[in-house]
């Protein structure tokens, strides 16, 4: 094996994410969309409010994902002060995972993550995403919509209102969960485009619940899932497969 010192490092970079089951790159020409340079996922799980013991759960899924797939790579991190214009131009997508409350994003920081996402890149939030910093307005137009309670913990049926995004996939018609089932302040429906909603019946109830929608946010492509309050959500293959194809959907690919 020949090393020069620049490729060295991408080569570095590459192992973690690529070992196992990774396709292997075409020699030359046109690059198939199976075979495009992973997805690079910033992750972060920093919490100011309630704090999910589903978390550790979270991190291990996403890096055995990324693993295991080769679509993606992942960095965790619980640093709030990383997020920076800088670190972000090494993402394709920036996911918040189950954070909560107001965190110390500097106004710059703030304007850095907009950016991000407005000049073409992904956003990905995760069941209390919309729990997150209600105090930034620019932030809940980011991700959608912010949380406002959640009444019903138990089983119920979650309809699958457009299977077409790479998200919902394979998920059919409906399927059925045990998670912790949002309502939010205001209904997204008007300014989003909505994947899943909850079956209001199956829990006894009546009205609009939509549990997962995208949108476009300038020349980029946000994505929410409010699922995930469980481990075992994160365990759960059909949750995995809306997350994998999120991640595709909002690098652009
Ligand atoms: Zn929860």
């Amino acid at each position: 094996m020949r090393i020069f010192g620049g490729i060295l490092i991408v080569s570095l970079w590459a192992i973690p994410a690529c070992s196992g089951s990774s396709p292997s790159m075409p020699a030359g020409g046109g690059t198939p969309p199976s075979a495009q340079t992973p997805v690079r996922v910033l992750m972060l799980t920093a919490t100011r409010g309630f704090r999910h013991d589903s978390i550790g759960a979270a991190r291990e899924v996403m890096s055995a994902m990324a693993a295991s797939s080769g679509t993606f790579t992942v960095t965790a991190t619980e640093d709030v002060s990383s997020i920076t214009a800088t670190t972000l131009g090494g993402y394709d997508v920036i996911f918040f995972a189950l954070t909560t409350g107001e965190l110390e994003f500097t106004p710059v920081q703030r304007t850095a993550i907009l950016n991000f996402v407005s000049s073409g890149k992904g956003f990905l939030g995760v069941h209390s995403a919309t729990d997150t910093l209600y105090e930034w307005s620019d932030y809940g137009r980011l991700v959608g919509a912010y949380f406002k309670e959640h009444p019903w913990t138990q089983p119920a049926t979650v309809i699958v209102e457009d299977g077409s995004n790479p998200s919902t996939a394979g998920l059919g018609d409906r399927f059925s969960i045990n998670e912790e089932f949002y309502t939010f302040r205001e209904n997204p429906r008007p300014r989003v485009h909505v994947l899943l909603r909850l079956d209001a019946q199956s829990v006894g109830a009546s009205g609009d619940y939509p549990l997962a929608w995208t949108q476009s946010f300038g020349s980029g492509r946000s994505y929410y899932n409010a699922l995930g309050h469980f481990s075992e959500t994160w365990r759960d293959a059909r949750f995995q497969r809306q997350l994998a194809g999120a991640i595709q959907w909002a690098a652009g690919r």
